[in-house]
């Protein structure tokens, strides 16, 4: 059997990324995804700025350019009593977009197979053992070996699970998904709307639909549902993805021959919409440490190396993330937040400026 260099379990961004990347360096790279892509996910499919730098160091950024997608200007907040206050976000070529996750997830798989990463789409991980090498089996009972495993698998990772590593979801939360037609006069803005159940986040992904996120808790989602189809005139039979937990406690992300990136290692309050941002950096610190590992560097230098690059990723943001989270779950102190904004907008557009940076800062942020 062959033994790959790495095996990446996920396909998400974290997963193509990382793969991408090893590939790029010369490593035998094995991928595996359960799904068959194209495929839908869960998101509010709006790419954060601090991404390009990524993107154009995966040589794909032009390509991300040229799918379908709308590009952002402002957000509007808006409270549970209407009144709503506008952020604009940054302008030019860099700035924030929204792009559907089926086209943006395939891209980033397609490019990792361009750069030799071997692609096994449809494939669930069942079983990972341990001897010389880790041992990886399949559902279709497929065996495979690898050097290194990474566990980008999402937040209910089975890499985490089959190591005893995933902590106890939280499932005080769920959130629903759906692409809709357009509403003609919605604009290119994100709207992220508290109500008395949870909130809303929506944007549009191309000139003819609306992503619609819904999150709220397991009895009240079904009033945030009604809501959704009153306010955008949807038929019964819409279509909607769910995903849960939207919390739980982050996965250390290096261990002996094997990391976690993306979800599986930390999931962020979607909210703030910088998922994949953390998804597709991650992927590339890894990968820089999976290179450097099998080079033969200095263990100890080289994961030290990777935790300081990866808390430097997150340094500043997580206090930002549980404010986010603190207002999504008292929608009445977010629309405090709003009202407060509309008196003196200087703070949430100085947590807006800093959520989504404009281009002089992306360096900053993504050279860890
Ligand atoms: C409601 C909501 C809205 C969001 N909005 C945004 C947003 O607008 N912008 C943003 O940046 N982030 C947003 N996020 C967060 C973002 O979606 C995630 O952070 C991002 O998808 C993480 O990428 P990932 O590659 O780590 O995991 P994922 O994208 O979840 O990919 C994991 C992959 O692993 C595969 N997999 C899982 N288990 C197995 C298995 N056993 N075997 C093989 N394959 C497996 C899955 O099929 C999947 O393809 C949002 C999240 C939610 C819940």
């Amino acid at each position: 059997m062959e033994t790959f260099d790495v095996a990446i379990v996920g396909a998400g961004p974290a997963g193509s990324s990382c793969a991408a990347f090893c590939a790029m360096a010369g490593l035998q790279s094995l991928v595996l995804d359960r799904e068959k892509f194209p495929r839908e996910k869960v998101c509010g499919d709006c790419l954060n700025p601090s991404c390009w730098p990524v993107l154009e160091r995966l040589e794909l950024a032009e390509r991300v350019r040229d799918l379908p997608h709308s590009k952002l200007c402002s957000v509007d907040f808006i409270s549970l009593n209407g009144r709503s206050v506008t952020v604009d976000l940054p302008s030019g070529g860099d700035g924030e977009i929204s792009v559907k996750r089926s086209l943006f997830d395939d891209l980033l798989l397609r490019r990792a197979h361009e750069l030799g990463a071997n692609v096994h789409e449809q494939t669930t991980l069942t079983g990972l053992s341990r001897t010389e090498h880790w041992n990886i089996e399949t559902a279709a009972g497929d065996l495979f070996q690898a050097r290194i495993v990474i566990g980008a698998d999402g937040r209910n990772s089975t890499v985490a699970h089959l190591c005893n590593l995933l902590p106890r979801p939280a499932r005080e939360r769920v959130a629903l998904q759906a692409h809709i037609p357009l509403p003609r006069t919605f604009g290119n803005r994100i709207v992220l709307q508290f109500l008395p159940e949870g909130y809303s986040g929506q944007a549009p992904v191309n000139e003819t639909q609306l992503n619609l996120c819904l999150v709220g808790t397991p009895p009240t989602i079904s009033k945030l549902h009604g809501w959704a189809e009153r306010q955008f005139q949807l038929p019964a039979d819409q279509g909607w993805r769910t995903i849960t937990p939207l919390t739980r406690l982050p996965v250390p992300s290096a261990h002996d021959n094997l990391f976690f990136v993306g979800d599986a290692a930390r999931v962020v309050e979607p909210f703030t919409g910088e998922g994949i941002y953390y998804a597709l950096r991650s992927g590339e610190l890894a990968a820089k440490a999976v290179v450097n590992i099998l080079r033969g560097d200095d263990r100890t230098s080289v994961l030290h190396e990777f935790d300081r690059a990866y808390v430097q990723m997150y340094r500043g943001r997580l206090w930002i993330n549980r404010l986010a989270r603190a207002a999504v779950l008292r929608p009445q102190l977010g629309s405090f937040f709003v009202h407060a904004a509309g008196i003196n907008p200087a703070i949430l557009k100085l947590l807006t400026a800093k959520i989504v940076p404009s281009s002089s800062r992306h360096s900053e942020r993504s050279e860890a």
